[in-house]
């Protein structure tokens, strides 16, 4: 396959960006989206003309979301729940232009050309997004209860991976996915319940402090979702978060 690339180049954080044009020759279908970038970085390096493209990615099994980039405008690529590690060129055809982009939040800035940095999403879960509370040995297994509707709630909302293409994909720069997510995790099973007012109120207080917008409902976050995060889990949050203004007295809702 012979493939058109338009990719965002930035050199560093306060430096400008733009689109650059690349071609690459004798791509396989077989190849992953990754793979593909390496080639054309393989190509730049032996050119010796410019630099080659930075871009974030880790596991390359669709479970850490680093690899995160828009592609033709949509966070992760034209495949749905797949991220982009796991995007074959096969998904493209002969002769395809292809523009790819870092994610587009004021709280995601750019590091370099793809890559952003994400530790808004670090300072959320720090904030609260965990059982702090000594909760002593190990108990056995099946020794609470726990009803397999919530469950499979919890398990659901676990699965986020932390990629951050909800913001991106969100008009807003939302990140009430994410933060719906982690907290529903918790609120579903007993061991998140001693901390569910403290954690609810310090995510969401650390989400607004960060300068993610506020979510009104579009859903383009569960769309792009390589995990298939439902939006109930903001429903949950919103609850979640009810609860605690209401129990504290602390909020302005
Ligand atoms: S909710 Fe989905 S898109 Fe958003 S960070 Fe989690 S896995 Fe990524």
């Amino acid at each position: 396959m012979r493939m058109k690339l338009r990719i965002w180049r930035q050199k560093g954080p306060d430096s400008p960006g733009a689109l650059h044009d690349y071609e690459l020759d004798n791509v396989s279908s077989h190849m992953s989206f990754l793979e593909m970038l390496d080639v054309l970085n393989e190509k730049l390096i032996k050119e010796g003309k410019e630099e080659p493209i930075e871009y974030d990615y880790d596991c390359r099994e669709g479970i850490c979301g680093t690899c995160g980039v828009v592609v033709d405008g949509v966070p992760h690529g034209p495949a749905r729940r797949t991220a982009t590690c796991q995007l074959h060129m096969r998904t493209f055809r002969d002769g395809d232009t292809i523009t790819i982009e870092p994610w587009r939040s004021e709280a995601f800035p750019v590091i370099k050309d793809l890559v952003v940095d994400r530790s808004a999403f670090d300072r959320i879960i720090q904030a609260g997004g965990y059982v702090g509370v000594n909760t002593g040995c190990a108990q056995d297994a099946n020794s609470i209860p726990i009803g397999k509707e919530e469950a499979d709630k919890s398990f659901f909302a676990a699965a986020c991976i932390g990629c951050g293409a909800c913001v991106a994909a969100c008009p807003n720069a939302s990140a009430a996915l994410f933060v719906g997510a982690k907290i529903a995790q918790y609120a579903h099973l007993p061991q998140g319940k001693p901390e569910a007012t403290r954690r609810a109120l310090r995510m969401i207080e650390q989400m607004d402090a960060e300068g993610f917008g506020n979510c009104s409902n579009h859903g383009e976050c569960e769309a792009v979702c390589p995990k298939g995060i439902s939006i109930e889990n903001i429903a949950t949050m919103r609850r979640e978060y009810l609860k605690a203004a209401l129990k504290t007295g602390s909020a302005t809702i």
